[in-house]
């Protein structure tokens, strides 16, 4: 489904050649949430613009569906931990928004947007514009907007690491639900290694060193069922 295949990645700095991703192989299967974790430095953020198409590896390649990735594409939703909305535009428009690029009809991008935000439970938000809502809230908006392109899988870089210990847990929470209940293909970055054991059926951890290799730990499927019954998607955040 996602698969990366020996995937190095250098950067030429002053200092010389920096290593920082070496022989990184993974495979994502449909419906899995995988959580990569590693140390400010390690390279999360780095192999994640190589999935994302939006740097391009050294060596090695990135495919999706068994296709070579070369750019960034609707196959992939982007979250990221600033939440990147536009703060000019509302709820409504900030979800819209990619998929008027793609060239996606008024009346197809409408319907979509207010699909995907009552699937996050802002449907009465969609006027409000980002500085009227909170943390929580507004990483939702960037969770609809992701999701909007109706991605393979949806990518997110720390996308709880702005956000207070409360919102977080609740976050969290609701991640897990909006996971189980869409079917979704997750693919998540956190330096937060509990959050990682919470949230995935499977996590890479990037060893701390650049350069080394990464290596995959195995790691007991949480008893999801029981989790996300503490309580329900629409209140509490
Ligand atoms: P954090 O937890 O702080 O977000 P990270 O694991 O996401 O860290 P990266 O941002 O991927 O780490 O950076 C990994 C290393 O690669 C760092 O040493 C960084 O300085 C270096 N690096 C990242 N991008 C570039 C670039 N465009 N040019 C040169 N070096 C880079
Ligand atoms: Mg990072």
């Amino acid at each position: 489904y996602l698969q990366i295949n020996n995937l190095h990645k250098h950067f030429n700095t002053k200092q010389g050649n920096l290593v920082v991703l070496k022989d990184i192989n993974m495979t994502i299967k449909e419906g899995e949430f995988i959580c990569a974790v590693g140390a400010s430095g390690s390279g999360k953020s780095t192999l994640l613009r190589q999935i994302a198409g939006l740097d391009t590896p050294t060596t090695g390649e990135v495919k999706i569906d068994g296709v070579r990735v070369a750019g960034p594409g609707p196959d992939r939703g982007m979250v990221f931990q600033h939440y990147t909305l536009y703060p000019w535009m509302n709820v409504q428009e900030n979800t819209e928004f990619g998929l008027k690029l793609q060239g996606i009809s008024k009346k197809e991008r409408r319907d979509r947007a207010s699909y995907y935000l009552s699937i996050v439970g802002l449907t009465e938000f969609a006027r409000s514009l980002p500085k009227e809502l909170s943390g929580g809230m507004k990483q939702r908006v960037a969770i609809a907007r992701a999701l909007a392109s109706q991605p393979k899988v949806l990518l997110m870089d720390e996308p709880f690491g702005a956000l207070d210990i409360h919102t977080k847990e609740s976050m969290q929470q609701f991640m897990l639900e909006l996971w189980e209940r869409n079917r979704l293909t997750v693919f998540m970055i956190t330096h937060d290694v509990e959050e990682a054991v919470f949230l995935s059926n499977r996590i890479y951890a990037l060893s701390a060193r650049p350069g080394t290799v990464s290596k995959e730990i195995p790691i007991e499927l949480p008893n999801r069922t029981h989790a996300v019954k503490r309580h329900s998607i629409f209140h509490d955040y």
